[in-house]
This record gives structure tokens, C-alpha cells and sequence, in this order.
């Protein structure tokens, strides 16, 4: 059953309601690995599902544009100086809807059309608001982009700083989705000084490791920050733009009016909720266990003969090139999923294979973290993925259903917020 209860959608959209049902034992039953995911608090659902919807309120608190915002000014600022607290920065907005607009604000902000911006290539595990060809990134600016060295499977800051100096970028981007390893701020801000560039550091993924301490913080490197608010944050849909002082104004203007109307005031409410949370004693001890369990995966992968790139992890992400075992990305993806293993097929560095069939699956453990699994669990985890792989090759069909009936048996012991079981 869905926690909190939703009776009244029930009788009102049963139809509606009978899907959302699904879907919270959905969530309950399967391991959830997609590295962009997690579970919520029940505080946090509560806080997106409250009136607050109902409201606009375009502008800022104290500067807005309608009446009655008595009560959305306090839940703003409330968010905005839990953010501060919590990252330890100057400033914060917490209006973008998700972390591509975030991303785009970055540009209005600091950026015109045709100007250089430089990131990290999609395939190479950067986002594409970092300028990927198909992205308006990538169609309304000149985008350069770097890579992974081939051996490493690291970041070449060589290769970066040759880039940056020939190509003079206004804003460089430091960050992504599939990197598995420590992000060195520090290195990126050195070469953006050296050529004038404004750094935008991308935490999306991260976020809730640097909160927890986990990973080491962009602040005092980066220029510019930005984040989603619902992957290893655990907050609610949504995003933030943190900067220092000096960058401030261009931030929130970018956001609105430059890019946005209303704020999402429910999402600002949650948003506040998961940042009050992140700042709990509990929430470091999370972001120790989410990496602690990723590098037991990992080495529990590796000892099956899996091939991850660089080597490892550093953070909550695994990516793995399944070449090796003789199966493209997409068809392990498939079948790990009617095992009851929830992840993402996923390009590798320099793959041969095209984006829609990778050679890669990409898999992370903030959720199985959130639901208090710990390292004891990774090896049956890792030996459960090598069977379905396996069973994915033989196309047996049997022993991928027994596997998600393994699998439903050992996470019924472990609860997770918005469902319950009675
Ligand atoms: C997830 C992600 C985004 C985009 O977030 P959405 O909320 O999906 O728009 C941007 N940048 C990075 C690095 C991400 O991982």
C-alpha cells in the first residue's frame, strides 16, 4: 500500500490510483540500482503532496509579482539558508524545475548564443546540457568537449587544459552522469582561472555524497554549482543553483524572469524537508554506507570476472563494460530487470557500439543504502547480477524469474518509505 495512504484518489481515479499502487510495490520488490535514483521520506512525499501547489508566486521572497505569500516566503527562505547551511555556500536558488533548466540558466547567465562552452562528452559520462550535439546546449553554442583517457578510464586534465587554452571557453562544466570516481574541483578551477573561465560545477549525482561528506565539496573552486535535488540528495524532483556572492544576482535573474515563471512551491517545501534531513547526523553515516557499498559491489563484480571502468568506484556509481561477458548492454539491462535488478544500460568510454545498444550498464546504491542494505549484502547482489547475465545469454527464462523471486525475499526485510506492505 502506498504511504501516505491516497483513499481519496482511489475512489476519485481508481484506474490512476491502481497504477500508483503498482508502483510503490514495484519499488518495494526490486532492487533499485539506477545510480539517478533513491527512495524519498515519507516527510519528503508529504511535504510535495500539500497545498503549496496551488500557489504562484513568481519572483523572489519580498519581490514577487502576485499577493499571499505570506506563507511561501518563509518556505522559500527556510530552504534557501538550510541549502546555504548545508553546502556552506553564499547563495542559493532553489527555483529550477529540474537539473537540465538549472543547467540552461548557467548559460543565460554567463553565456550568449555561439559562445564556447566546454564540458565532458555524453558518451564519455558527462550530461547533455554540457553541450551535447542533440541538446540545445549543443545546437545554440560552440561546445568543446573532453574526455576519459583511454587506460584509465580518468578525466586527462592534460587534455582539458590543451582544450581550454586553444578554445577559450566562457564556461566550463565539471561533472556528469557516469563518472565512478572522485571529481577533482580543485585541478578544473586551476585551468578555468587560467583562461578566464567561469566554473560550473555539475553535483547532480553527487550532491548527497558531498552533503554527507562523503566526496570531497566544489565550494571554494567552483564558480557556480548546480544540482538536482532526488538522487544521492534524496529530496524531492528538482534542482539548485548554488554560487558565491559575486554571481548571485546573474544566478536568480537567469532562473526568473530569464527562464522560468512560477516556482514549483510544493517541490520548495520538500525540497527544504530532504536539506533539513541532509543535515542530520544520520545522513553522513547514509553517504558513508552508499559509498561503502559500492566498493563492495564493485570488488564483489570484479571477482566475476566484470570489467568496470577505471577500475572501480570512488563514489555510489559503477560502470561496467560487459563485453567481456559476451552480452551487450541493453539485453543484460532487460533481463537484470525481470531478475528483480533495476539499472540502466549505459555507453562506456570510447564503446564501439551505438548509444540505443551500449555495451555498458551503469548501476548505483544510494537506494539500497536508503533501504539498509550494507556491505554484507553485496556479494549475493553481485553474484545475483553474474547469474542473470548469464541466464540473459542462455535466454532462460526460469532462472531469471527465480532470481527476482530471490530477490523479492531478501528485500522484504528491509522497508521502504512509501510503501507498506499491510
Ligand atoms: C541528472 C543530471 C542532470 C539533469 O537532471 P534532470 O532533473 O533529469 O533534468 C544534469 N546534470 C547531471 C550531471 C545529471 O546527472
Amino acid at each position: 500500500m502506498h504511504v501516505p495512504p491516497i483513499p481519496t484518489l482511489t475512489a476519485t481515479d481508481p484506474e490512476l490510483a491502481g497504477l500508483v499502487e503498482q508502483e510503490a510495490q514495484r519499488q518495494h520488490d526490486k532492487l533499485r540500482m539506477i545510480a539517478s535514483e533513491n527512495y524519498v521520506s515519507t516527510a519528503v512525499l508529504e511535504a510535495s503532496g500539500t497545498v503549496l501547489t496551488n500557489k504562484y508566486s513568481e519572483g523572489y521572497a519580498g519581490k514577487r509579482y502576485y499577493e499571499g505569500q505570506q506563507l511561501i516566503d518563509p518556505i522559500e527562505t527556510l530552504a534557501i539558508d538550510r541549502a546555504k547551511a548545508v553546502f556552506g555556500v553564499d547563495h542559493a536558488n532553489v527555483q529550477p524545475y529540474s537539473g537540465s533548466p538549472a543547467n540552461l540558466a548557467v548559460y543565460l547567465a554567463f553565456l550568449s548564443p555561439g559562445d564556447t562552452v566546454m564540458g565532458m562528452a555524453l558518451p564519455m559520462g558527462g550530461h547533455l546540457t554540457h553541450g551535447w550535439s542533440v541538446s540545445a546546449t549543443g545546437k545554440w553554442f560552440n561546445s568543446v568537449r573532453y574526455g576519459v583517457s583511454r587506460e584509465t578510464g580518468l578525466v586527462d586534465f592534460d587534455e582539458v587544459r590543451d582544450l581550454a587554452l586553444k578554445e577559450r571557453p566562457k564556461v566550463i562544466f565539471a561533472g556528469g552522469t557516469a563518472i565512478p570516481r572522485t571529481i577533482d574541483f580543485p585541478k578544473f578551477a586551476e585551468i578555468a582561472r587560467e583562461v578566464g573561465a567561469v566554473l560550473a560545477a555539475d553535483i547532480a549525482h553527487i550532491a548527497g555524497l558531498i552533503a554527507g561528506g562523503a566526496h570531497p565539496s566544489p565550494v571554494g573552486h567552483a564558480d557556480v554549482i548546480t544540482t538536482t535535488t532526488h538522487k544521492t540528495l534524496r529530496g524531492p524532483r528538482g534542482a539548485m543553483i548554488m554560487s558565491t556572492a559575486e554571481h548571485a544576482s546573474a544566478v536568480d535573474k537567469a532562473v526568473f524572469p530569464g527562464l522560468q515563471g512560477g516556482p514549483h512551491n510544493h517541490t520548495t517545501a520538500a525540497i527544504a524537508v530532504a536539506l533539513r534531513e541532509a543535515s542530520q547526523p544520520a545522513f553522513r553515516e547514509y553517504a558513508a554506507q552508499v559509498v561503502a557499498n559500492a566498493k563492495a559491489l564493485a570488488t564483489a563484480l570484479i571477482e566475476r570476472g566484470f570489467d568496470l571502468i577505471s577500475g572501480g568506484t570512488d563514489n555510489h556509481l559503477i560502470l561496467a563494460d560487459l563485453t567481456s561477458k559476451g552480452i551487450g548492454g541493453k539485453p543484460a539491462a532487460q533481463a537484470l530487470d525481470r531478475a528483480g535488478i533495476e539499472l540502466n544500460y549505459n555507453t562506456v568510454p570510447f564503446d564501439t557500439r551505438k548509444p540505443f545498444d551500449p555495451s555498458g550498464i551503469r548501476l548505483g546504491t544510494a537506494a539500497l543504502a536508503t533501504r539498509g542494505l550494507t556491505e554484507e549484502h553485496m556479494p549475493q547482489v553481485a553474484a545475483w547480477m553474474d547469474d542473470a547475465v548469464t541466464a540473459a545469454i542462455k535466454e532462460d527464462e526460469a532462472a531469471l524469474a527465480h532470481i527476482a523471486g530471490e530477490v523479492r525475499d531478501l528485500v522484504s526485510a528491509f522497508p521502504v518509505p512509501g510503501y507498506s506492505a499491510a
